[in-house]
């Protein structure tokens, strides 16, 4: 809720309950007829009589000003109430954070395909659950489908709500009741109430740890299975890295292991990508095709992480193995909707144009900028902002490194550029605290982040410097 006009200082006598009118009355007065005819009665009027009411708590105790209780100020007082109360909460910002996939930021940006498809096909009916062949019910999955199965390789595939659906679904349905075998190595937290120990208590599968933090080998996975077993699961460990003295099994040589016992081999890959990035200089991760062609049984990955699309949990594999996921009863639970569907369907169909990819998808163009590009925009936007920001700040280009983010490729740096700012003299932290806010406080709020005594915004994820400079006029830093 907006406060209401809160004076701090009361010029000559208070204004007094009675001064205050009416809500019939404040509703007849010009000045509010056009919020009337913008916003129909019941929003101005609920409005209305909330600020009537703070206003009298402020008469009462005799610090409302006699200004602020008349019909002009109210009805202007009101008007900012409506407008605020109308503002969108989710918001576009500027994420020069230097983390590419910002899981706090929306994660993937959609293409403009993405967006075009579903605004397409939303605004009106569609096929969702139609076989425009035979005329009768059709299955969602099928609209993405056969995509997933020509880029992945995968016999069969299925959608979800995310990837953390995707593994819980998974493991519900092939090791319910039963047991997955898991090396100490993989135990990861993505963040937020996803460990892996938690998902698969959560799927109803018993988890059984096998090897040490740094070391598992083939023999501790062969001795943990009994008949009791179900799934060797694989978790990518997309976010840490253990490095020095390691040992992990890959799926290569945990599928023979597996299939010996007629057991299903899972991996949660985490982060989907689906074309080896190598080919244009980022760190290659493994994809879902590797995994498959390895002799997974499923593989599950996120819509919205390097994949460059929607929250989604995108789930391949063997046609017997998805066919027993998709009949589980936790499947209609998670399913995807029909919003994020459409925006799948029209990344997926992206990825069969891999030429395109860097141009069209967001995601993907970010990640190979070229430095050159990034520089050009530091170089714009520095005489800018060191004029919005005056005499005591100092804004230089400096040489940056982002991340990919969202839990891909913990490790790995990419060379970019930006900007840093700091305050002309040497002050305690409170002016780049006060610093950051003002960006936040911007009408598309920046958001960089402070290191070193100083606030960067890596410029990588600026592709239009006027998006920034254009509204910089509107910067006020508290003293
Ligand atoms: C990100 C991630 C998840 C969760 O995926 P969401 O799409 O965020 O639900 C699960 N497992 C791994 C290994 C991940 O990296």
């Amino acid at each position: 809720m907006t406060a209401p006009p809160s004076p701090s200082v009361v010029h000559g006598a208070p204004a007094q309950p009675q001064d205050l009118p009416a809500t019939d009355r404040l509703l007849r007065h010009a000045a509010v007829q056009p919020l009337l005819a913008d916003h129909g009665h019941t929003l101005v009027a609920d409005e209305a009589r909330v600020l009537l009411a703070a206003c009298r708590a402020e008469a009462v105790a005799g610090t409302l000003d006699r200004a602020q209780a008349a019909s002009d100020a109210l009805a202007q007082a009101l008007a900012a109430r409506i407008a605020a109360r109308l503002a969108p909460r989710m918001r576009p910002v500027l994420n020069l954070t230097g983390t590419v996939i910002h899981t706090n930021l929306g994660r993937a940006v959609l293409a403009d395909v993405a967006l075009d498809h579903v605004a397409a096909t939303l605004r009106g009916p569609n096929n969702l659950e139609y076989d425009l062949t035979t005329g009768g019910r059709g299955d969602r999955d099928s609209l993405v489908e056969d995509l997933l199965c020509t880029l992945t390789g995968a016999e069969a595939a299925t959608v979800v709500n995310n990837n953390a659906a995707a593994v819980v679904l998974t493991l519900a349905a092939l090791a319910g009741g039963r047991e997955a075998i898991v090396s100490r190595g993989e135990l990861v937290e993505i963040g937020g109430a996803f460990r892996m120990p938690d998902v698969m208590a959560a799927a109803g599968a018993h988890m059984v740890e096998v090897g040490t933090t740094n070391r598992t080998h083939a023999q501790d996975y062969a001795r943990a299975i009994t008949e009791r077993t179900a799934v060797l699961l694989k978790v990518h460990t997309s976010n840490y890295a253990v490095q020095g003295f390691t040992a992990a099994v890959d799926e290569e040589a945990l599928a023979p292991i597996a299939h010996a016992h007629g057991l299903a081999l899972v991996t949660d890959l985490g982060s989907g990508a689906l074309v080896d990035m190598s080919r244009w200089g980022l760190p290659r991760e493994p994809l879902p095709q590797d995994m498959l062609g390895a002799g997974c049984d499923v593989v599950t990955f996120s819509g919205d992480k390097l994949l460059g699309g929607p929250q989604a949990g995108l789930i391949v594999g063997r046609q017997d193995a998805i066919a027993r996921i998709r009949r589980h009863p936790l499947k209609r639970a998670l399913r995807l909707s029909k919003l994020p569907l459409a925006a799948l369907e029209a990344t997926l169909r992206l990825y069969l144009q891999p030429e395109r990819l860097t141009q069209a998808l967001p995601t993907l163009r970010l990640l190979t900028r070229p430095l050159a590009d990034i520089e050009a925009v530091a170089r714009t936007v520095q005489p800018v902002l060191q004029a919005a920001l005056g005499e005591g700040w100092r804004v230089v280009p400096v040489a940056l490194q982002s991340q990919i983010g969202s839990g891909s490729l913990p490790i790995d740096r990419l060379p970019s550029a930006g900007l840093a700012i700091a305050p002309q003299t040497p002050r305690k932290g409170r002016a780049l605290d006060a610093l950051a806010a003002a960006l936040r406080a911007l009408p598309v709020p920046v958001i960089g982040r402070v290191a070193d005594d100083r606030l960067l915004l890596d410029l990588r994820g600026l592709e239009d410097a006027h998006a920034l400079t254009s509204q910089l006029h509107a910067l006020v830093v508290a003293p």
